[in-house]
């Protein structure tokens, strides 16, 4: 999914797909949505036949990835994946769906951005697992029926609301993912950090998940900074360099080969976060850009997407489907008709004077 705030690297990718749990079990929070999915896939598997298809929505982060490759992985069904940007045309689309093997799960990420032709196709495919295919142009033209392994697709979408009517009603299950509780984030932390070999006391978990925006791709991703903070910056008489130990448990490590990192207090995490610009409420910079823009440039709002997506130097679409749902979730960002609005709760973090009757 579209993360722009972070360019990740491929070393840090893998370490990503290392930190996915591989079943609903180990999947944390999404209580409601897990057991959906659990109800959905275990029917497929009494009747033998490929799931439903399913739809996932949310932000970047939340876990829609990793949910696809736990419906293949607890199906025992290959993974396909492919995103809305890589299929431009409708033919795109025809040599995906034609080279499936039969009960393969295809994932399309950011289904959303997918060509409008390529959508039209995609109808036909996943209600009959036909595709109708066009030869030839003008009067001649003509098209040929091409029928296709059954599938299960699996799309995910920053904004559903994208979607339209005829592609989301296809889907036999859609479910919207949405951001977790500080406890559940700290599940994740304590989850990853048995896996980076790094000990994080419940304090320094709690510190870490405050500050995660509600994201268990944000969890992770801080708690690396904060293991790499430890390397460098921690008491070395809690980290083992050669697998000597100071007997507080170990890292499980992947494959054995992870060293352990040491012990993350509290202010390790502080200093290590503040390194990152990741303020104490977990907003990032650009978070703050958004903020500051609406309640300094514009005195509060109300301001339009665009002419704020101008201001702060980034994609409307990135404002829209990440800046902005996390704000309005804690109550800093107001959505009216007329645009955008700052709350006091937002001037108060900002430290700006709230002026009297543009807020409520
Ligand atoms: P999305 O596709 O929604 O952008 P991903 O599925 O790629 O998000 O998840 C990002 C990272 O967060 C992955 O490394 C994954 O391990 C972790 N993650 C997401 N959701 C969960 C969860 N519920 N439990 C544990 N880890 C999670």
């Amino acid at each position: 999914t579209v993360d722009p705030a972070v360019a990740e690297d491929d070393v840090e990718l893998a370490v990503e797909g290392a930190l996915r749990p591989s079943s609903l079990a180990e999947f944390v929070g999404q209580h409601k949505v897990r057991g959906q999915l659990q109800l959905l896939l275990d029917a497929a598997r009494i009747q033998q036949r490929p799931p439903d298809h399913i739809l996932l929505s949310g932000p970047p982060g939340l876990g829609k990835t990793t949910l696809a490759m736990i419906v293949a992985h607890e199906s025992e069904r290959p993974l396909r994946m492919s995103s809305g940007p890589a299929i431009q045309h409708a033919g795109d689309l025809a040599a995906l769906l034609s080279s499936l093997v039969p009960g393969e799960v295809l994932f399309i990420d950011e289904i959303h951005r997918m060509a409008r032709s390529a959508e039209e196709m995609l109808y036909l495919a996943m209600e009959d697992f036909r595709i109708d295919i066009m030869v030839g142009k003008g009067a001649g033209a003509t098209s040929i029926p091409l029928d296709l392994a059954p599938f299960t697709l699996v799309g995910a979408t920053t904004r559903s609301g994208l979607l339209p009517n005829p592609l989301r009603d296809r889907f036999g299950f859609t479910a919207h993912l949405e951001y977790y509780e500080p406890e559940e984030l700290e599940r994740v932390v304590a989850r990853s950090a048995a896996v980076l070999g790094v000990e994080v006391p419940p304090a320094a978990r709690e510190e870490i998940s405050r500050r995660s925006r509600g994201t268990p791709r944000i969890a992770n991703r801080l708690l690396r900074r904060v293991r790499d903070y430890v390397i460098v910056h921690g008491d070395p008489s809690t980290s083992s360099g050669t697998g000597g130990g100071s007997g507080t448990g170990g890292g499980s490590g992947t494959g054995g080969r992870t060293l352990r990192a040491g012990t993350a207090t509290e202010a390790d995490v502080a200093a290590a976060l503040e390194l990152y610009d990741v303020d104490a409420i977990g907003l990032d910079r650009l978070d703050r850009a958004v903020l500051d823009a609406v309640v300094r440039r514009f005195r509060g709002g109300p301001v339009g997407l665009s002419t704020l997506a101008v201001t702060v130097g980034e994609e409307a679409e990135t404002i829209e489907s990440v800046v902005e749902p996390y704000l309005v979730r804690i109550g800093f960002l107001g959505r009216t008709p007329r645009g955008r609005v700052a709350t006091p709760e937002a001037y108060a973090h900002l430290r700006v004077p709230a002026h009297g009757a543009t807020v409520r």
